[in-house]
């Protein structure tokens, strides 16, 4: 079983994809839900994306 990054939920390692940014594990739930960053890299995206002009 491996911990799911983004939800904190244990997953079988073949159900899930790996945080395009870092490799950790994230589940299936949250890739269906478009999640496709840790929770840590989703936040450091944010904080560098939250500046840039985009609203
Ligand atoms: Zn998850
Ligand atoms: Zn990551």
């Amino acid at each position: 079983m491996m911990v799911c990054r983004s939800c904190g939920k244990e997953e079988r390692a073949s159900e899930g994809y790996p945080c395009v940014d870092c490799g950790t594990f994230i589940c299936m739930i949250c890739s269906f839900r478009g999640v496709t960053l840790c929770k840590v890299c989703q936040e450091l995206r944010d904080e560098q994306s939250g500046d840039t002009g985009r609203k």
